[in-house]
């Protein structure tokens, strides 16, 4: 998996006592009836974010979304952005532009004219307005096709100027609903890269809505994963994937091997899980404390587990098991093993060497191993 290609500032804005939220959402639930599509979520965007609401088909994200545009009212809770609450504040007053997912672009208009359109309904002055269509084209890069009609452009080109046109009002917050949705895989990770480097050239605050966790964990400052209305867990890229707080997380973000157990010891530096499916102990190093007697799940990434074919000398950590599949894709394999438990584990190996001389295949009997750092305990 791709991992963030932001560069590291000094202490993030999250992490410093002293920052402002620039939207602070604030117990806020939305209803349509009886239904409650957003449940109870409070949560801190600061300034520069790439901030991501990430979640399965009707968790809510985009009424979140919609709320903080104003297009939708809270039932309960509070909506602050830039300090002001968002209570009263119709859309059109708020310092918020969204770029919706179908771009809604007029197919009549040329490129610039699409793009200037909010600047000429704003009464923004020719030479101005001029001035502010190319900057913004500038950026995304289609100065050369201003004069095109949005059916003479590809759905990458299309998407762009659907972003000047967000840009070129020069918001303070940018919403975006699966920007990148229509974009085939390819030129999907190649916007995704250029929708980064745009927003941290402009250092306007982006709030993204997106299903897609590869495309989360690539372009956001931090995620919000939802899940049927509530948020079960806020972090950077790196923390959600390294450690899930649910199984529920852990599944959704990337691969993961769960291991259920017993919680046997729990001391200061580890905790020890016995587990009928490894059929060895599962030591973990940095677990905080879980009392003995839990029952509990184990989460391994496949990227962090190593396959032997030789009894591998250690007593914990270890599972042992036949060659059941062998996906080669190219720059890595995934072997499934399954354990004499009946587990299926997923081993993820990258092809140092040409897959001809990999000496693993089907049916062997092989030792699966992983440090004490790989596993997180998870409870929920
Ligand atoms: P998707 O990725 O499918 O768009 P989502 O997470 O964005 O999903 P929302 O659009 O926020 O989901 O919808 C959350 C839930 O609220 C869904 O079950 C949806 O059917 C419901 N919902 C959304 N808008 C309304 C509405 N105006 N009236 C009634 N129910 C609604």
């Amino acid at each position: 998996m791709s991992q963030p290609n932001r560069r590291q500032t000094k202490l993030e804005p999250w992490q410093d006592p002293n920052e402002e939220p620039y939207v602070r959402i604030e117990g806020v639930t939305k209803k349509f009836g009886d239904f409650t599509a957003v449940d109870d979520i409070s949560l801190n965007i600061y300034r520069g974010e790439l901030f991501a609401l990430l979640g399965g088909s009707g968790c809510g994200k985009t009424t979140l979304l919609r709320m903080l545009a104003g297009f939708e009212q809270p039932t309960e809770g509070r909506i602050y952005i830039d300090s002001v609450d968002m209570s009263e504040i119709p859309p059109y007053e708020r310092p918020v532009n969204m770029m919706f997912q179908s771009y809604a672009l007029f197919p009549h208009m040329t490129v610039e004219q699409n793009v200037g359109f909010g600047l000429r309904q704003d009464r923004v002055p020719g030479p101005e307005l001029r001035h502010r269509v190319d900057e913004a084209l500038e950026l995304v890069k289609l100065g050369h096709l201003k004069r095109r009609k949005p059916h003479q452009l590809s759905g990458g080109q299309r998407q762009r100027v659907a972003l000047a046109r967000s840009l070129v009002k020069r918001p303070k917050l940018l919403l975006l609903d699966e920007p990148l949705a229509a974009l085939d895989r390819k030129l999907r990770e190649e916007t995704q890269f250029e929708l980064v480097n745009i927003q941290e050239q402009v250092g306007i605050t982006f709030v993204m809505v997106t299903h897609d966790q590869e495309e989360a964990m690539t372009m956001s400052t931090r995620i919000a994963v939802m899940d049927a209305g509530w948020l079960v867990q806020l972090g950077t890229p790196a923390e959600i994937y390294e450690y899930p707080r649910s199984k529920f997380v852990a599944e959704f973000i990337g691969q993961v091997n769960l291991f259920e157990g017993l919680v046997v010891e729990d001391q200061a530096d580890h905790v020890l899980i016995q587990s009928e499916a490894t059929g060895s102990d599962l030591h973990i190093s940095h677990a905080g404390s879980v009392p003995v007697g839990t029952r509990v799940w184990v989460a391994v990434r496949p990227e962090k587990m190593a396959l032997s074919l030789e009894p591998p000398g250690v007593e914990q950590n270890v599972a042992r098991g036949t060659v059941d599949e062998i996906a080669y894709l190219g720059n890595l394999s995934i072997y499934l093993v399954r354990l004499e438990s009946g587990t299926i584990v997923r081993v993820t190996s990258p092809n140092l060497t040409r897959v001809t001389e990999m000496p693993i295949t089907w049916e062997d009997n092989v030792y699966i191993t992983w440090p004490n750092y790989a596993g997180v305990v998870i409870t929920q």
